[in-house]
């Protein structure tokens, strides 16, 4: 398992200066679209299509930003996965085993045989697996 390093930078300036960019983008795109409609009745039809192309790209743009960051959050969300396992105990010779959460698993299940003797191992707790690596 391998260590995101995701939170790089921070969400809350970067959420702002989307947002911010976005109104930008939007505002200058609908101008754009104005200039090009009020071109149209002009001398010069050729124009409007430049006005008309600037303001279809920026608004392209807007929604590839929106796209975007929804599928940040998206990602953001993911991260936190609660890793489940399941503790064993033998009650014939008291070994004990942890492995991972299997759907199914509950609390005084007898689960499979003992490794140690002919006892069957049954399920006595099934908790978050507890962080290896220790923080200093
Ligand atoms: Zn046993």
């Amino acid at each position: 398992m391998g260590e995101s390093s995701g939170a790089a930078y921070p969400s809350l300036s970067l959420s702002w200066v989307t947002l911010i960019v976005v109104v930008v983008i939007g505002i200058f795109s609908l101008f754009s679209l104005y200039m090009g409609f009020q071109a149209y009745g002009s001398d010069h039809p050729e124009q409007a299509n430049y006005y008309i192309i600037i303001g279809t790209a920026g608004f392209a743009a807007m929604g590839y930003m929106f796209f975007r960051t929804r599928a940040i959050s998206a990602a953001r969300l993911e991260v936190p996965r609660v890793d489940v396992v399941t503790t064993l105990e033998c009650p014939e010779c008291g070994l004990k085993r942890i492995r991972e959460f299997v759907r199914g698993d509950y609390v005084y299940k007898d689960d499979e045989p003992c490794t140690r003797c002919d006892g069957r191992m049954v399920i006595t707790r099934i908790h978050r697996r507890e962080k290896e690596k220790s923080k200093r």
